[in-house]
């Protein structure tokens, strides 16, 4: 028996903390638990009840707005490059806790933590290369006029509200930070909200950054979100990640309509990965390791992992048997023993969500491999919230009312569904009505333009992976600083990432008409 499977008594819940108008504070009341999702005790509690978030909106606005501004963009950087040493140097604190209340395996806990630093020391080094400006240019300078002299010039200027972030579940690190470092780049503000269920690291991580930040900079609300955007006006910003259902409570909300407050919205997705029937053995050998990736990172919980796989009929066989004796090797369990490769998803409810999901899919589909009730290591039957690698497979292409085109199962679950022809494939995986992102395994270019073309607008990234590029190309769940994150549809319709396009949120498009030389001076 491993030593890790003696378990010291459980400490009394910890209490996580809102930082807000400078100060750390805890609201009223008992709180809602924090869970060790693996042996379902509660390790912490968070409440916001009785907080004035007007007050904290307020002064984020008026101290940390005007601080940030005055800042340049290489300032802004400097900043963002502070925020991530001090993340790394707080990383063995943060991995254990994203086990404790998250049930990360190390590695998935390193992929949370490290994407968060990644980022903010990718836009650290975008402001420094923008040097000692604060506003930036959009496009060239525009003739308004005959004789050359009068001009225009599109500027993106900082908003003067604050960037509300209102972040989900399954990356505490990364989800502050990616959105973090878009709007402090640009100047403005961040209250940061992350999902209750797994709030202790963000906590962690804010209690590292925070000295290093303006007063009023970075604000963090743990526990509901109340009346929170009550409060919000014209000049304010949300931009939301989580499912398709509070983000059209967030988008329908009386004073969000009232003031035209600007919304992004990051949703749930059904992902699709298509294999092309003429793959070549590298590409299709990248195909099974990011299927198989894709389901078992994080357990399935991130919300660009491939839900629904693309296979011609002719290789249906062939990908069942690869993808379950990868599958077969994984190992599904209590995240502290270090033989575990899938830890359990990261809390009760969403176990809850996952088995009412995968009833869903099981009207359209049977199972292929595993099953949600499958083997554990180091832990005791029936505990924790775990659900094993399952892979189901379709009879053929589904309407679009099926739920597998239909139902998000966020976790260790992929519906593999054949189909005949370029064509069918294409429109399956349309039904998702918008994704984050589509991977393409082929080699043809017929495929590859058809698929481009005909996916394009219901994609915010398409991953293309041919021979040439499979061992270097990156699983098509990981979301890189440099490209777009976000689809349309169901996916939000929001954007995010995509280097300065980033910033666009949080800046003011202005066209500022004059004296050209004059103009072309000033900025
Ligand atoms: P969720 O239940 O929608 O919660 C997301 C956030 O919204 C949490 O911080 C939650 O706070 C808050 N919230 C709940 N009710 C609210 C309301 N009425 N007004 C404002 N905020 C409210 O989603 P989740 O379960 O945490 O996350 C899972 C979903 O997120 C999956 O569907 C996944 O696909 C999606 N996701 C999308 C992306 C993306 O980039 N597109 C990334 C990750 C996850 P409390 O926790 O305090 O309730």
């Amino acid at each position: 028996m491993s030593e890790h499977t003696t378990r010291a008594p459980t400490p009394a819940p910890a209490r996580i903390e809102s930082y807000l108008c400078g100060r750390w504070v805890s609201g009223e009341g008992a709180g809602a638990p924090l869970h060790n999702p693996t042996t379902g005790e509660v390790v912490a509690t968070a409440s916001s009840a009785g907080l004035d978030l007007g007050a904290a909106l307020a002064f984020a606005r008026e101290r940390g707005g005007p601080a940030l501004r005055a800042l340049t963009f290489a300032e802004r950087g400097a900043l963002l490059k502070a925020m991530s040493q001090a993340i790394h140097a707080e990383r063995e604190a943060l991995i254990e806790l994203g086990r404790l209340n998250a049930g990360n395996t190390r590695g998935d806990a390193k992929f949370d933590i490290d994407g968060a630093t990644h980022t903010l020391m990718h836009y650290a080094q975008l402001g420094e290369s923008l040097g000692e400006r604060r506003v930036l240019l959009d496009g060239e300078p525009e003739p308004v006029a005959r004789g050359g002299r009068l001009s225009g010039q599109h500027i993106l200027a900082p908003r003067h509200g604050v960037a509300v972030h209102i972040n989900a579940f399954n990356f505490p690190a990364w989800g502050l930070a990616e959105k973090a470092a878009c709007a402090l780049l640009a100047g403005v503000p961040v209250l940061s909200k992350p999902a209750t269920s797994t709030a202790w690291m963000t906590h962690a991580l804010v209690r590292a950054v925070a000295p290093l930040l303006p007063e009023g900079a970075l604000s963090l609300l743990c526990g509901g979100v109340g009346d929170l955007l009550s409060h919000l006006d014209w000049r304010d910003v949300v931009a939301f990640t989580g499912s398709a259902d509070t983000g059209r409570v967030i988008r329908a909300h009386a004073n969000v309509l009232a003031q035209g407050v600007q919304v992004n919205i990051e949703a749930d997705s059904l992902n699709a990965a298509l294999l092309d029937e003429a793959a070549e053995d590298a590409t299709y050998d990248a195909f099974i390791r990011d299927v198989h990736r894709e389901m078992t990172q994080k357990a399935g919980q991130k919300c660009t992992a491939a839900r629904r796989v693309l296979v011609p009929r002719a290789r249906l066989d062939e990908v069942v048997a690869d993808l379950s004796e990868r599958l077969g090797r994984s190992v599904v369990g209590d995240p502290a023993l270090d033989e575990v490769t899938v830890g359990p998803l990261s809390a009760p409810s969403q176990r809850a969500a996952a088995l009412e999901g995968l009833a869903a899919l099981s009207a359209d589909a049977r199972v292929v491999f595993g099953g949600p009730e499958g083997p554990r290591v180091g832990v005791p039957d029936g505990v924790g919230a775990f659900i094993n690698p399952t892979v189901l497979c379709a009879a053929g292409p589904l309407p679009a009312t099926s739920a597998v085109h239909r139902v998000e199962v966020f976790g260790p679950v992929v519906t593999l569904i054949p189909y005949d022809s370029d064509e069918e494939a294409i429109a399956q995986a349309r039904m998702g009505d918008g994704c984050l992102v589509t991977a393409i395994y082929g080699d043809r270019l017929e495929l590859l333009e058809a698929a481009v073309l005909g996916l394009a607008a219901w994609s915010g990234r398409l991953v293309v992976v041919d021979a040439q590029v499979a061992d270097k190309s990156l699983s098509p769940g990981l979301v890189t600083p440099q490209l777009l994150h976000g689809g349309p549809g169901r996916a939000g319709g929001g954007e995010e990432l995509g280097g300065l396009r980033g910033l666009k949120l949080y800046q003011q498009r202005c066209a500022v008409q004059g004296n050209g030389p004059k103009l072309a001076r000033l900025f």
